[in-house]
This record gives C-alpha cells, structure tokens and sequence, in this order.
C-alpha cells in the first residue's frame, strides 16, 4: 500500500512515468487495474468517493494499492475527521466528548482513540525526528502529561515546519500530511476491517 495525493490525474502521470516506486524494492510501479470503490466520510456529512489504483511491482510480482492520503487504510471516515478528533481528545476530552462534538458513534471514536494510543509514541518519535530535520530552528513542543496529546503535538509541529520549507505542503492538511509520511500508519490496524 502506497499513500498517494489526493489529485487522481496527477498520480495517473506519476504513475505512467514510472515516478512511483515500489514500497519493497523500489523499482517503478506499474498500473494494475482498481480497487473495489470506497466510500469515506468527510466533514460535515459530505461523502468522498475513491476508486483506489491497483498497481504491480515488476520486481516483487506484488500488487500495491495506491490510496490517496484523504483516507487511512481500514478506515471509513476522512483522515482530516480522524484528525480533529485526536486534536479534541489531545486538549483532554474523552471518546463520548469527541465523539458529540464530530456528530459521530461513540465505537467509532474509541476505536480511533485506542487505536491511536497504540501508535502515539512512535509518531511521537517520528515526526519529533522529522521537525528537527526540516526546521532551521526547531523549536520542540512542550511534553503535556499525554503520550496522545505528545503525538499529535509533534505532528503539529513537523507540519508547520514542512509548510515553512515548502509552501504547496500548506494546502496539504496536517493529518494528510502525517499519513503521507508514514504510509498510513497513523492508527494500528483494527482487527476486524471495515
Ligand atoms: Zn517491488
């Protein structure tokens, strides 16, 4: 699985000049049909309809679905969605406050929310090492007593510091951003997929 822009004809380009590289071995991919279609849920009630790309690797003989970074794998509302609701929850709020606040079922929000818990130190981690390889002058977050709110602090902040090396990476929202960068990975896989 590769996470792509949001921008089907530019990954289309990108794809039929051999610009995307496999995940595994880094050789060119190349198309390999679509996906089954996907419905994600937006903000404010708006629905998003993605077809993701199949494409193969030459060299692996593996099939790698592109899937554009509006949407996390295995998840069906938008990664923006998921995002404000980590932010909610970084300020101290529970899964039953977040999810009122996002008009959304409570299951969903505890399953972002453990979801999320299971992964905070790593991306904590990650994009901590990333704000100090693109800020000329890091300025590191301050620790909270929350390893989520640490997480979503240090995604905050490498954001800024992409949008202030490059300007385009502004139109790219923080949690499309953070999932481009780690293929995905923001929330562990749940167990039953939906
Ligand atoms: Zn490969």
């Amino acid at each position: 699985m590769l996470i792509v822009d949001n921008d089907i004809l530019l990954v289309e380009r990108q794809l039929r000049q051999g610009r995307l590289s496999c995940p595994s071995c880094g050789a060119a991919l190349a198309p390999w049909g679509h996906g089954r279609p996907r419905e994600i849920r937006g903000d404010l009630g708006a629905r998003l309809f993605l077809r993701p790309r199949r494409t193969r690797c030459p060299g692996c003989m593996v099939t790698h679905m592109l899937l554009a970074e509006a949407s996390w794998p295995w998840r069906a509302d938008a990664a923006e969605v998921i995002g404000a609701g980590l932010e909610i929850a970084a300020l101290g709020m529970g899964h039953r406050q977040v999810a009122a606040r996002l008009g959304l079922a409570e299951g969903t929000v505890r399953g972002w929310l453990r979801a999320f818990a299971g992964r905070a130190d790593d991306i904590r981690r990650y994009f901590t090492v990333a704000l100090v390889a693109l800020a000329d002058d890091p300025v590191m977050p301050d620790a909270t007593p929350s390893t989520l709110a640490d997480a979503v602090s240090a995604v905050a902040a490498a954001h800024r510091a992409a949008s202030a090396r490059w300007p385009q990476m502004l139109t790219v929202s923080r949690w499309e951003f953070a999932g481009r960068a780690i293929g995905g990975r923001v929330l562990t896989s749940p167990s039953i997929a939906i």
